[in-house]
């Protein structure tokens, strides 16, 4: 509330280019740009990478490929070449090798690769060094830039208990939420070399992402960055414990075991929309995709909280049978 503010389109936001600094200081790279969302955030890093009539490579359950409405098409003029995520959420490198075009006047051209990590469709799966190392190595072999929409990177660095600035390394930028798990109401970074983030700059603009007295939905990321990364742990310990009470309930089936905070689970026997239903009507909320129920754990759910939410899911399934 206190924040001081200024004008951030003309750049002189004290407090947004503290937390930009400190984004860029934190995972390594040379500088950052606060952005609305995350789907802005890997819209502008797409622009700022490509050029219109270029294809971007994705995975098939990617975020960028399901969840940001076609900007790329719309806006961008790119295409999306989808590429297999296996069940970690790691792109299958063959297929990614086949992906990219060769120099041909028939083809277009291949302008990006993008991996995700944590991968959310995948059940919140983390991509280890090696992941991330397997496919920069595949791009840089065939001069393409990695970008990374590491939406919940945190949580993957947390989860494997290595620094989010050596995870990212090999990426030539990076995004992340900041009202994910780091629980700000607002916001998103992206962050990368200097001269692509004044590009990604000049299309956040363009998109309407330019904002003014900004540094008020800035300072909760300065205190999300120093206080909430390394309690995502507690998160992940709670999504475990909710993970194993669930399985233990007739006609749910965990799907995968959760590795971070995202818990997924099927159910057998029963209509999933008309549980995830009831469910709700019994205060305990969660989303459906696809065949699957997602659960998340988060800052300021208790293992009291996931206890009583066991409870009540108990009953529930116990009246659907
Ligand atoms: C949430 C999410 C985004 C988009 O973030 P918004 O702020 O909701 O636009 C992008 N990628 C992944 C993997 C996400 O989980």
């Amino acid at each position: 509330m206190r924040a001081e503010l200024g004008d951030d389109v003309l750049g002189d936001d004290p407090t947004v280019k503290r937390l930009e600094a400190a984004a860029a200081e934190l995972l390594g790279k040379e500088a950052a740009l606060f952005t609305a969302s995350g789907t802005m955030s890997n819209l502008l890093a797409l622009l700022s990478h490509c050029q219109r009539g270029d294809e971007v490579i994705v995975g098939d359950k990617s975020h960028t490929l399901h969840f940001e409405v076609g900007g790329a098409f719309a806006l961008g003029g790119l295409g999306l070449r989808s590429v297999r995520n296996d069940e970690r959420g790691r792109l299958d490198l063959g297929e990614l090798e086949e992906a990219i075009r060769s120099d041909d006047i028939h083809f277009a051209r291949t302008g990006l690769i993008c991996l995700e990590n944590t991968h959310n469709r995948c059940g919140g799966t983390v991509l280890n060094e090696d992941d991330m190392t397997a496919a920069a190595t595949v791009a840089k072999s065939r001069g393409l830039p990695l970008h990374l929409d590491g939406a919940r990177i945190f949580n993957a660095a947390v989860a494997l208990a290595v620094p989010a600035s050596r995870l990212v390394r090999e990426a030539d930028s990076v995004c992340f939420s900041l009202c994910k798990g780091l629980s700000c109401p607002i916001g998103s970074l992206l962050c990368g070399r200097g001269e692509f983030i004044e590009r990604a700059r000049r299309f956040r603009k363009m998109v309407g992402g330019g904002m003014r007295q900004v540094g008020i939905i800035a300072a909760p990321g300065l205190v999300a960055l120093e206080t909430m990364i390394e309690r995502l742990s507690q998160d992940h310990e709670n999504a475990r414990f909710l993970g194993q009470g669930l399985a233990q309930i007739p006609g749910l089936r965990l799907e995968p075991p959760p590795e971070t905070n995202l818990v997924f689970f099927a159910t057998e026997g029963f209509a999933i929309q008309a549980f995830q239903e009831r469910l709700w009507a019994a205060g305990v909320l969660s989303l459906v995709e696809d065949y699957r129920i997602r659960m998340v754990t988060h800052y300021g759910i208790e293992r009291a909280d996931i206890e009583e939410a066991l409870e009540r899911t108990r009953r529930v399934a116990a009246g659907m049978a």
